[in-house]
C-alpha cells in the first residue's frame, strides 16, 4: 500500500494529497532559497509529480530563469496567503513540497543538507546530518560532514 500524505497552505485555498512515497528529503541553504523564503533555509520533501493531487486553487508560480547556480527554478506559493508551498525544478520530474506545509511534517526526519557553503553561521547541523558543500544533484556535491 502506498503512503498517503496531505497538506496545504495556511488559508486553506490550496490543499494537496500525495499518493506515494517520499523520494528525497533535504534542507537547502542556498542564497536563492534564503531570498525566496525570507528564512535561513528551506526544507523540502520530494515526491513524484504523478503522485501529487492538488485541490482548490493552483500553485501561483514565479519562474526564475537566471538563478545564481544556473538552474531555472520555479517558486510556488498561495496567491491569497503567501504560504511557500514548494518549488518546481523544471529539469526534474519530482516536486519539492515545503516540509512545513505537510500535515505529517513532525513524522518526517530530514538529515540531508545542501549548499552548506552559503549557510548562515548560526545554523548548526546535528551529528547525524549529511551535509554537502554545494548542490547534490549535479554530481559535484562534495560531502563535508557525515554521520
Ligand atoms: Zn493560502
Ligand atoms: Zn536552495
Amino acid at each position: 500500500m502506498k503512503s498517503k500524505y496531505t497538506g496545504g497552505c495556511k488559508c486553506g485555498n490550496i490543499t494537496y494529497v500525495v499518493n506515494g512515497e517520499v523520494q528525497w528529503k533535504v534542507s537547502c541553504h542556498c542564497n536563492w532559497c534564503q531570498t525566496t523564503s525570507g528564512a535561513a533555509f528551506r526544507t523540502f520533501v520530494l515526491f513524484n509529480e504523478s503522485d501529487l493531487e492538488i485541490s482548490g486553487d493552483t500553485f501561483k508560480s514565479y519562474e526564475d530563469r537566471k538563478t545564481e547556480h544556473g538552474r531555472p527554478m520555479i517558486n510556488q506559493f498561495c496567491s491569497r496567503c503567501g504560504t511557500q508551498l514548494g518549488i518546481k525544478v523544471p529539469s526534474m520530474d519530482t516536486r519539492h513540497i515545503a516540509l512545513g506545509t505537510l500535515d505529517q511534517r513532525k513524522e518526517i526526519a530530514v538529515k540531508d543538507n545542501i549548499w552548506w557553503q552559503e549557510s548562515f553561521d548560526f545554523v548548526s547541523f546535528p551529528n547525524n546530518s549529511d551535509v554537502y558543500k554545494t548542490g547534490y544533484w549535479n554530481g559535484t556535491g562534495e560531502r563535508i560532514l557525515k554521520s
